[in-house]
């Protein structure tokens, strides 16, 4: 597990690419700039850690855009110490930015492969979150919840209704939604069943599965 200079230097690259794509949230570009992406990746795609592209990791599943992954998490608007729930754990990388922006993370994980994996990987790396859990995740963490924020890295046919009312007052749902192409949305809870919509642009994402047991 080696970062070198090399790999700094690319990082640097890649965060002026997100800037210039409209990434302004300084914790965000600088949670970019720490974390060395190319060691999320299986080794065959190493040469392309620092594009800002999604690539294949392990069980069919992606790592997502290092933009798409600065563009959500920047309208979460984490505060330090905020308590953020992610669906879809996947190779961690999203986990790490929330970890580096001073989030308390709960991550849930549908595959076992990917969460046992993912899971040592990130305590090897030095990440911290406070629980990853396998299971599913159109449930949210009621044990967990509230949270200020919910993160969605997958493409949900639906709003899962827990997931909004998991959110504290004031709380960001950020979500993309649809089946072949998503629609980024976020919701910001200003009441106990009052919600803002905001529809933020086309995205692709994996599906979100639903478990048929
Ligand atoms: N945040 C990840 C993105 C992974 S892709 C990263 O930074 O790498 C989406 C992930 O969501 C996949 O790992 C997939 O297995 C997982 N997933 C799909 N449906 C799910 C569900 N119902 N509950 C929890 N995770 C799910």
């Amino acid at each position: 597990m080696k970062d070198t200079f090399k790999h700094k230097g690319l990082r640097q690259q890649l965060v002026n690419v997100i800037k210039a794509k409209g990434i302004k949230d300084t914790n965000v570009l600088n949670a970019i700039g720490n974390i060395p992406r190319h060691l999320f990746m299986d080794s065959s795609f190493l040469d392309h850690a620092y594009q800002d592209k999604a690539f294949p990791i392990a069980a069919d599943q992606t790592i997502s855009q290092p933009y798409t992954v600065a563009f959500q998490t920047e309208l979460l608007k984490v505060k330090s110490g905020d308590k953020i729930l992610e669906i879809g754990t996947g190779s961690g990388y999203q986990c790490a930015v929330l970890c580096e922006v001073g989030a308390k993370v709960y991550s849930i994980e549908r595959q076992q492969e990917l969460f046992k994996k993912t899971s040592k990987f990130l305590s090897k790396l030095g990440y911290r979150p406070k629980k990853l859990i396998f299971g599913d995740g159109y449930k949210g963490l009621p044990d967990e919840a509230p949270f200020d924020g919910i993160i969605v890295t997958a493409g949900a046919p639906f709003v899962p209704k827990p997931l909004l009312s998991q959110l504290k007052i004031g709380g960001r749902l950020v979500i993309p939604v649809g089946d072949d192409v998503q629609i980024m949305n976020l919701f910001i809870r200003k009441g106990s069943k009052e919600f803002e919509q905001h529809e933020l642009g086309e995205f692709r994402f994996v599906p979100l599965l639903e478990d048929k047991n």
